[in-house]
Parts: structure tokens; sequence; C-alpha cells
């Protein structure tokens, strides 16, 4: 199996510390808003890439964090007036509720920031004792990147160039570091921020430390591999490279994967810009597999741009995989005779034939593009050979083959639930209602008729239109 190694530029073979396991930890969200659609493709394609390697057999031990201590949670903490808990755990809360339904599976572990701090003291103690920190005036601790040979080797910057860039430390008003590129491991607290004691100061880790401290405590001081957004590779996994280095001695991670960005109109989704749908936006209107299948549909290397029709083709895509499913389920429950003929079994070597084309395309780099091509092969295959007079065996046997590598793999569930058809209901409501509204009539008809048809019967309340199932 081969990953792009954002360290060495380039396809390597994986191979991992201890055979047949294999320790992941990848950088969560900072919980003071619901999550965007950006955030949850590291979610996503890095889960599918779990779920493969499980799959291909390895024992997996996820280790996935959230921040829950950061300017950004206390300034939210203090415009609802509430203190930072509230606000990092209300968020925690409900994004642990859409990686439920985007069918992402929960870490092996999900440490948070403010419950490890005893770790980050211990750590940031021992890169001042070993000379690789120092403390200023203030109590504030820094790291002296001067002191790390390594220095810039994951984000390929000469450190020398970066001096060149040299920052006005007055202006900046950090007059106190030794040195520009020099960053926080623990800083002071100001009036009306959450703080811990220290040795130091009354304060607060700076955020690169909780990811150095809970990968070692959750997986070792070597990791195998470490994953992130690209926006993470500096400085935030340079420097986690660096505390961990210089506090072990030991290499920190074996293989670095980084996601490329969503986009939208061509510029990255962020809540910074403004230009972001949440999870939530878009699941309240597509069924959550619908973003899975979407956000899988591409190498998650590469740049993806989100559009509505991108999205409505995906939706018809995914109705492509549940009318397969319904069909083989018929089947199956017709127990239709027959048997594995010799004709079947023809078309069981097709089958065996996309399945290799699959593993194919996740051992090269978790390319789920590829991987989905090869489900809607299968699916398509499964459409133009299985017909009424199949048997129960084949319907089976491709049912199980879809189970294993969309289920299981993609984690995009391949059956029609309940919930999949009450948001296709509420969408058809909503496009009557529209209807309605601009007078066309023929069309909101059509639209009853429709709902009439699925056995869905709508009543006009003074709350609005209800329906119930006839
Ligand atoms: P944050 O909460 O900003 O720290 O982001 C959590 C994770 O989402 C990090 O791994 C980011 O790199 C990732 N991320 C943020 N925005 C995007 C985006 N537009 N596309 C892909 N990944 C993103
Ligand atoms: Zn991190």
């Amino acid at each position: 199996m081969k990953i792009f190694d954002t360290l060495q530029r380039r396809k390597v073979d994986f191979v991992p510390i201890e055979p047949g396991k294999v320790g992941i930890y990848v950088c969560g969200p900072t919980v003071y808003n619901l999550i965007h659609i950006g955030n949850a493709r590291p979610m996503i394609v890095f889960d599918t890439f779990r779920r493969y390697l499980e799959y291909k057999g390895y024992e997996v031990n996820y280790v996935s964090n959230f921040t829950d201590v950061d300017d950004k949670i206390i300034k939210a903490a203090n415009e609802e007036g509430v203190p930072s808990i509230d606000i990092s755990r209300k968020y925690i809360k409900e994004c642990k509720k859409d990686m439920s339904d985007l069918n992402v599976r929960p870490a092996t572990h999900h440490p948070q920031a403010t419950l490890e701090i005893d770790g980050m003291i211990r750590m940031i103690q021992k890169l001042i004792d070993s000379g690789h920190a120092y403390v200023a005036d203030d109590g504030t601790v820094y790291f002296a990147v001067a002191t790390d040979k390594g220095y810039g080797k994951l984000s390929h910057k000469d450190l020398n160039e970066m001096m060149s860039g040299l920052r006005d430390l007055k202006v900046s008003g950090e007059e106190q570091k030794k040195d520009p590129n020099d960053f926080v491991l623990w800083k002071p607290k100001k009036e009306g921020e959450p703080y811990w004691e220290s040795p130091w100061c009354e304060g607060r880790p700076g955020w690169h430390i909780e990811c150095s401290v809970m990968s070692q405590k959750y997986i070792g001081d070597t990791i195998d591999i470490h994953c992130g957004g690209e926006d993470l590779i500096f400085p935030h996994h340079e420097n986690e490279i660096a505390q961990s280095e210089c506090a072990t001695g030991k290499p920190f991670c074996n293989y670095w994967m980084h996601n490329g960005f969503l986009k939208i109109n061509n510029e990255k989704m962020s809540k910074s810009l403004g230009n972001f749908f949440t999870v939530r936006d878009i699941t309240s209107q597509y069924d959550p597999m619908v973003l899975r299948l979407f956000i899988l549909s591409a190498q998650y290397r590469t740049p993806l741009n989100f559009s509505k029709e991108l999205m409505d083709q995906t939706k018809a895509s995914y109705e492509r995989i549940l009318n397969c499913t319904d069909r083989l389920k018929d089947l199956i429950a017709a127990n239709a005779s027959g048997g594995l003929t010799e004709a079947v079994k023809e078309e069981q070597e097709k089958v065996k034939a996309f399945i290799a084309e699959f593993e194919a395309a996740m051992d090269d780099d978790n390319n789920t593009a590829n991987a989905e091509t090869a489900v809607f092969e299968i699916v398509r295959l499964a459409n133009s050979t299985v017909n009424e007079n199949s048997s129960k065996e084949y319907a089976e046997y491709l049912l199980g083959v879809i189970r294993t590598l969309c289920d299981g793999v993609l984690g995009v569930i391949s059956e029609r639930r309940e919930e999949s058809l009450d948001a296709e209901i509420e969408e058809l409501i909503a496009k009557r209602q529209e209807a309605r509204k601009a007078r066309d009539f023929k069309t909101a008809d059509a639209i009853r008729d429709q709902l009439t048809a699925m056995g869905i019967i709508l009543e006009d309340t003074k709350e609005g239109v209800k329906w119930k199932k006839a």
C-alpha cells in the first residue's frame, strides 16, 4: 500500500511500526461553532482510510482530538456571557452528531486539550530543562526554534529565509521572543480567560503542544501516520515535530497525510471568509450519505469545488445504489432459485475484477475517487445482469460485495433508510410550497400526485403543511 508522504514529498510504501497495527492521529476541530463541510472533509477521508486499513486486517488505534481551549472559543463564550467550557461542551456534542450522521465512526480516543493539561506542563518542563524552551519575564514559555536542527523539514521552509522576513518584534508586541520564529508553549491568563496553575504562571497552553502530548499519550513517542488539512502543515505540524522530537529524541511520525481544501467558487471554504455551509445546512437538504459520497468523489489531496449542481448529480448517483440494493433485496425475499450457474459464475469474475480495481485504488494513496468508480461499475453490472430469473444466491453475492465495499469501506450506507425518505418528502413539500407561492398550480398538483403515489398524505394546517404515511 502506498501513501503520499508530505515530508518526503512522494508516494512511499506504508510499513507500520508494529506489524498488523497502525496508530493514526488526526487533528480535530476547534469547537466554538457548528462544523462546516470543509471540516468534514478530513473527518470523512481519514475515516475511510481507517476503514480500509481495517478491511485489510490492521488493528487501528485512531486518535482525533477536540481543541477545547482557544481564543475563538473564549471570544464566543464572552459574547454569550457563559463559561468557555459551556461553548466547547455544546459544540463537541453537535460535532459528534454531525459525525454520526455522516457515518464517521467514533475514534478509538477523542482526547480534549483541557483534560490533558498536566501532560502538557510535563512536556513543556522537559523542553525547558533540555534548553529547547525558555521562560519570559511575564511567564510566557517559548519554544526556541534555533535549538531544533530539523526545523522546517515538513513544510520545506528554510529557517534563514524565514529569518530574512524578520518581523519587528516590538511592533508586533512580541519583544520577549529571542527569535521571531519562536512560538508559544504556555501563555499567561488575561482577564476573563480560563486558566490553570503552572510552574511559570497561571495561564493556558499554546495550541501546538496539545497534539504532541495527546498523540504521545494515546499512541506513543513515534506514531505511524499523522493526518490533517494542508493548512496545518505550517506552523502547526512543523511545531508539533519540533516539540515532540526535542522532548523524546525520537522520530515523531513516519507518514504525513494532508487533505486538500474543499472550495467554493474556487476559494477555500472557511469560517473567517464567511463562504461556508455547515454540515447541518447540507444535511437538512440532502441525505448525509450524498455529502459523504460527494467528498469521496475526489482523491483527498486534490482540491474539491463544492456546488449544488455537483450535489444534485451525486444525489442521482446515490439513488442508483439505493435502487440496486432495493432490487437485490426483493430478489432475495422472493427466494428465487437457480443457484450459481456457469453464466452467473462468469458475471462473478467481472465483479471480482472490479473488487480488485477498488483495492488497487485504495492501495494507491487512498484514491477514493477511483474506488467509488469501481463500486458504480458493480452497481451497473448488477442492474444490467440481475433480472426476475436471477437466483437468490447471485443476489446475495452482489449485495454482500456492495455492503462490504460501499457500506464497510466507503462508509456510504447502501440501503434506503426511513430518514432518507423523510428528507426526500420534505424536499418535495418545500418545492410544492414554492410552486404554490408562484401560483404555478400545475406543478404543485403534480407534486401532490407524486407524494400520493409514494403513499404520503398532505394536510394543510395553520402551522404549515403536515404529512403522514397513508
Ligand atoms: P479547524 O477547526 O479550523 O482547526 O479545522 C479542523 C480541520 O478541518 C483541520 O484539519 C483543517 O485543516 C480542516 N479544514 C478546515 N477548512 C477546510 C477546507 N475548506 N477544506 C478541507 N479541510 C479543511
Ligand atoms: Zn493538531
